[in-house]
């Protein structure tokens, strides 16, 4: 396979420097892990384009930062896609390997502003007449793109296929990498939806999670529950999915309710819920602490914690069994892979 990486190195990519370095340095760290003969080229552009490297062996890819990446001046993003396609292209055909397999990978923020050669037209054309091709493949890395849509429609806008087009965020890219590093992840988030997430990425990457959550209901001002959890979501056991988050839960949520303690539209203002988190993240302590040197003798074991704020008591409680079923579940040690 030959993978030719288009690199945005123009002045509106500056403040994500440190993040476009570790991200392509990790993306050829990926693609060394499919031990096939993969040649690597990258071409960086900002008002005009480099071919830094043309069709080097993975194992020879330097990092980014001895390579070198200091962005500075326009976006010609059109003339780089375009002459990277066809100096590619040119290079294997006068090689006899027309028929490898290509990957065009372009990361950029998408505000092209300096091209001469190309148009938005032009490269659309020349992408899709390539795109047809069944041993080329586009891929489009957004950077800085508010939401998925809007780095799907960015990549449309070059021809890029929607499935191809993923957003890329830097600060994201850099916070899940640190934490896969991770040998355990304790979380307390607002939103099913972010606990969603953040399960299924644990679960692929087979790392347990302690989570914890509380939850408060007023009438008038009176405090009628106050309700706290710790749940450990260990591979090998239920999931969060398992268990209560399903697809209404999170439309629901989408729909309706804001993230916050009390979601009562009428409380005054939010809870005072400190101490009793703090009561929830000690136990999670212990369960990490647990973990580490089992000084529970099994007492403790996979199980969830429930916590009552208004009496104090916190007990522990079975998990449900797996769901057979459950689609979260079956990304189990998938990685990052599919
Ligand atoms: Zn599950």
């Amino acid at each position: 396979m030959h993978v030719a990486f288009v690199l945005d190195r123009s002045g509106s990519m500056s403040h994500l420097t440190d993040a476009v370095i570790s991200g392509v340095d990790e993306f050829v760290s990926e693609l060394r892990r499919d031990p096939g003969d993969t040649r690597f080229s990258l071409t960086a552009f900002d008002t005009r384009v480099e071919h830094v490297h043309i069709a080097v062996p993975l194992a020879e890819v330097p990092s980014l930062a001895e390579t070198g990446y200091e962005p500075g001046g326009m976006t010609a993003l059109f003339d780089a896609v375009a002459h990277t396609v066809l100096a590619t292209d040119e290079r294997l055909r006068g090689q006899g390997r027309e028929a490898e397999k290509v990957m065009v990978v372009v990361m950029t923020d998408g505000l092209e502003n300096s091209s001469t050669d190309y148009t938005a037209r032009t490269l659309n054309e020349l992408i899709q007449a390539y795109d047809g091709r069944p041993n080329w493949t586009f891929v489009y890395l957004g950077a800085g793109h508010a939401s998925l849509a809007e780095a799907q429609a960015a990549g449309a806008d070059l021809a890029f296929e929607r499935g191809n087009a993923m957003r890329w965020q830097a600060e994201e890219a850099g916070l899940l990498m640190a934490l896969k590093e991770a040998n355990v992840v304790v979380t307390a988030l607002d939103t099913f939806r972010a606990r969603e997430m953040v399960d299924r990425f644990c679960r692929r990457h087979l790392i347990p999670q302690i989570d914890i959550g509380m939850v408060i209901k007023t009438k008038k001002e009176r405090l009628t529950l106050a309700s706290g959890q710790v749940i450990a979501s260990i591979p090998g056991f239920a999931c969060l999915r398992c268990w209560f988050l399903d697809d209404a839960t999170l439309n629901e949520e989408a729909r309706e309710r804001p993230p916050g303690y009390d979601r009562n539209p009428g409380a005054p203002g939010d809870p005072q819920v400190v101490s009793m988190n703090g009561t929830l993240a000690s136990e999670a302590c212990n369960c990490v602490l647990d973990m580490v040197t089992a000084f529970s003798g099994g007492r403790r074991g996979v199980k969830v914690w429930r916590y009552d704020g208004r009496t104090g008591v916190l007990e522990q409680g079975e998990l449900p069994s797996r769901r057979a079923d459950c689609d979260a579940c079956a990304e189990e040690a998938l990685g990052d892979g599919h």
